[in-house]
């Protein structure tokens, strides 16, 4: 019992380690999709935002390039269709030959762009969500006025702007456009984890920051995997301990077969010695008898030769009969008890006898109780004493069928005294009738229907040929006390 109690604790411990290793790998593997997928995502943003910025220096280079060609009074600068062709862009403006930018930040952009020979930022209002680019050439520069918001490609956006839990902005000289809002969480001390992706757009003429953040939190874990990884991990548990408990029932079922089978071929022999002790008295009476007769005979009438022959016949018969029966009895005689002893501890046999008779036990709603004062090693033969502990402990079962199932108790006690190993096994049944008392340990003598009477005598006989004995008591508070002492190992029998 203690045994398979210690066995489910390790199953669980075992379960509870395969549970916890598998959702971690679980949790891991969902983490690493989660930040491949971002790290996807942010990059097509990168890119998709690169592009815009570079078509602006396309744009601007192409103006300049091409130069304004004289036109018509009145009419309209071919670049002003710019911004119906590109809705990003909101307005372009010029500075011709002698011609001045009204806004003095333009002017300060076109000289830095003839210094570095690219286009230049003119203002940057990420608040307004827009910004300037200057492309000085000569005779004439220009200046595009590009919109943050319209320049996302909503299209080809890889996530839904609105829905999504990535945060996108732009990022410009402690200014922040934020493109996507996403969901982070208020503080930052969050727990969870956490991607980011900061990357410089691909134009060094708009060198703004791409950052994309994301969040997972406890509970975007995936717990619905986890949970019937835990439940997987259970079935599998429960199979395994089911099988182990049936491989263990039918330990259990082939040493109660063992048992029995010892237990018939003892009963056997005590059967057929009771036989020969029956039946040889008889014979020898009647052998005893025959010769009177055969005496008298040859007394009284003178000559009845036939009446003679055919009692020396008789006797010769019931003499052979007697020789059959004594010749069974040596065929039978067990090999002497005692003879192949060992140190045997007395508990370790309780709790075997115990465990074999648990269905027993429960299917009468009986709780054995053991009480043991130590160790007790004795010197016994091992099957002898299991079968005496076994047929003590089953006789109590029987006893305890009698009375009602609250009032069952069955209490086994164990100690040494002297030099004796004791055994106590006692019930709360009927008890033993006064007058059945006495007769208790007599081959035949039962009161159980159905009862061969064998199973105390062959107890006693087994007890007595270790060098013990046994013997049966009421108790004082009621039922049958039946107490088996045996030697100590160790002690001279
Ligand atoms: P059987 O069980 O076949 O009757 P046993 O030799 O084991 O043979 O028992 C003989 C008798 O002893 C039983 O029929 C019963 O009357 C009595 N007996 C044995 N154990 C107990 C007990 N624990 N309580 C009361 N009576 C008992």
């Amino acid at each position: 019992m203690q045994h398979s109690r210690q066995s489910f604790r390790w199953w669980l411990v075992g379960g509870a380690c395969l549970g916890l290793l598998g959702s971690a790998l679980i949790a891991r593997q969902s983490l690493d999709e989660q930040r491949a997928l971002f790290e996807t995502d942010a990059r097509i943003v990168h890119r998709l935002l690169s592009q815009r910025v570079v078509q602006h220096d396309a744009i601007l280079a192409t103006l300049t390039l091409l130069q304004p060609a004289a036109e018509a009074p009145g009419a309209t600068p071919p670049e002003q269709r710019l911004p119906a062709l590109y809705p990003h862009i909101l307005a372009v403006q010029r500075r011709d030959r002698n011609g001045a930018w009204r806004d003095p930040a333009l002017a300060s952009a076109e000289t830095t762009s003839r210094q570095t020979v690219q286009a230049a930022l003119a203002s940057v209002d990420f608040a307004a969500g827009r910004y300037q680019l200057v492309l000085a050439a000569t005779p004439t520069s220009y200046a595009l006025t590009v919109d943050l918001r319209a320049m996302v490609p909503t299209e080809e956006w890889p996530m839904p702007l609105e829905a999504s839990p990535v945060r996108v902005s732009l990022a410009h000289d402690g200014q922040l456009f934020q493109i996507q809002a996403g969901q982070l969480p208020e503080q930052t001390t969050a727990t969870g984890w956490s991607f980011d992706f900061h990357k410089h757009l691909a134009a060094t003429s708009q060198p703004f920051d791409v950052v994309a953040e994301r969040h997972l939190g406890w509970g975007q874990l995936p717990w619905w995997r986890m949970g019937a990884w835990w439940l997987l991990v259970a079935a599998a548990l429960a199979g395994m301990a089911q099988a182990q408990f049936q491989r263990a029932e039918r330990r259990r079922a082939e040493e109660l077969l063992r048992l029995g089978q010892v237990a018939r071929l003892n009963t056997l022999g005590e059967l057929a010695a009771g036989m020969a002790h029956e039946l040889n008295q008889p014979l020898t009476a009647v052998l005893a008898n025959t010769q009177g007769a055969l005496r008298l005979l040859n007394e009284d009438p003178p000559e009845l030769e036939t009446a003679r022959e055919a009692m020396r016949q008789a006797a010769a018969q019931a003499r052979r009969a007697a020789d059959v029966v004594g010749r069974l009895r040596q065929a039978v005689e067990r090999p002497a008890i005692g003879g192949a002893t060992q140190s045997v501890s007395l508990n370790g046999a309780v709790q075997r006898a115990l465990y074999l008779l648990e269905p027993e036990s429960r299917r009468r709603g009986v709780e054995p109780v053991i009480k043991a004062a130590g160790v007790v090693t004795v010197q016994v033969d091992p099957v002898a004493l299991e079968q005496i502990v076994h047929n003590l402990l089953m006789n109590a079962l029987q006893a305890l069928e009698q009375v009602s199932t609250d009032g069952r108790q069955l209490m086994v006690s164990l100690r040494a005294e002297g030099s004796g190993g004791v055994l106590e096994v006692a019930d709360t049944g009927p008890g033993i009738a006064l007058d059945a008392l006495p007769r208790l340990f007599e081959p035949f003598f039962s009161t159980r229907e159905g009862g061969l009477g064998l199973g105390l005598s062959l107890c006693e006989t087994l007890a007595s040929g270790m060098g013990g004995a046994l013997a049966a008591h009421n108790a004082a508070q009621g039922g049958a006390v039946f107490t088996l002492t045996l030697p100590l190992q160790g002690a001279r029998v």
